[in-house]
């Protein structure tokens, strides 16, 4: 499952290689990758066809294409979200370069640029589809998807307000971290790398944290995203724009995730590992002291 980063590698690729072309053809080359779309494959390809494509946007793991209005000028009304899932990649590639093996859609562009839009799936748990958005938003968010709070690398993210949010809720830190209606983009590892910086135990209630905590957790959490992009962002310039759920940024050494029985990088303790909601959770049980 691609994380954040990668994702956020993805919408620079399509910002850079995409955004702004004129949609000349679709070709659904399997239904399913359009399946979210329930009029079908034929009425998202007409759909999408004489369109431009406007800014590639992103909220979380979430990304997606606003259609600039084909008249007249205002926000987007429709937009097109892309479902990575486990193993969805998006490529821009060379006109006439063979097909991949699993290659679902292709977009072809109106323009003299040699190049087009492939939506790669080897699962089929991916896909395509086209909606309205929510009225008025310039970024065309789309409607499916008006629940996912903003993620932390947002500048629109609102510290104060979600340090509110957590203060009012009865649930613990890391619950808190991967709900999306919270915060979106921050996943079970950068979840717990985060934590280990901030000295937070997975377990602690979020109505316990101080106002200073919580900056302090945020900050973490900017760090490690941060980080990951600098290091999944190596292949963004060149024009084979992929995810495949993997990054740069796991061969770097972490700090917590994926290290149980190794020692803590800042008191030698070893660190621990405990099934957390059909995943795992890492941490440091010295530095990171459980809620009484
Ligand atoms: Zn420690």
């Amino acid at each position: 499952m691609p994380e954040l980063p990668e994702v956020e590698v993805v919408r620079r690729g399509l910002e850079r290689w995409v955004s702004g072309r004129v949609v000349a053809a679709v070709e659904v080359l399997h239904p399913r990758a359009v399946r979210r779309h329930p009029a079908g494959p034929a009425d998202f390809a007409d759909r999408l066809t004489g369109h431009q494509l406007g800014a590639a946007r992103r909220r979380g793991k979430y990304l997606w294409l606003p259609l600039e209005p084909l008249t007249g000028t205002g926000a987007p009304t429709q937009a097109v979200l892309a479902h990575l899932g486990m193993s969805g990649q998006l490529l821009v590639q060379p006109q006439g370069s063979p097909d991949e093996k699993h290659l679902r859609v292709r977009v072809r562009f109106a323009d003299a640029t040699a190049t087009e839009l492939r939506f790669v799936d080897q699962r089929t748990f991916g896909g395509l589809s086209l909606h309205d958005t929510v009225e008025g938003d310039p970024d065309g968010l789309p409607d499916v998807i008006a629940h996912i709070a903003r993620d932390p690398l947002d500048p629109a993210f609102d510290d104060a307000a979600f340090h509110t949010a957590l203060r009012g809720r009865r649930t613990t830190i890391k619950r808190a971290l991967l709900d999306q209606s919270l915060i979106s983009g921050v996943g079970n590892i950068y979840a717990d790398e985060a934590l280990w910086r901030t000295r937070l135990h997975y377990e602690r209630p979020t109505a316990s944290l101080t106002r200073p905590r919580t900056t302090e957790l945020l900050t973490h959490i900017r760090e490690v995203m941060a980080e990951a992009l600098a290091v999944g962002g190596t292949s963004f310039d060149s024009l084979y724009v992929n995810v495949n759920g993997e990054s740069g940024y796991f061969d770097r050494s972490l700090d917590a995730y994926g290290r149980e029985d190794e020692p803590c990088r800042r008191c030698g303790t070893p660190i621990r590992r405990r099934p957390w909601m059909n995943r795992s959770s890492y941490f440091c049980p010295h530095c990171q002291r459980p809620p009484r």
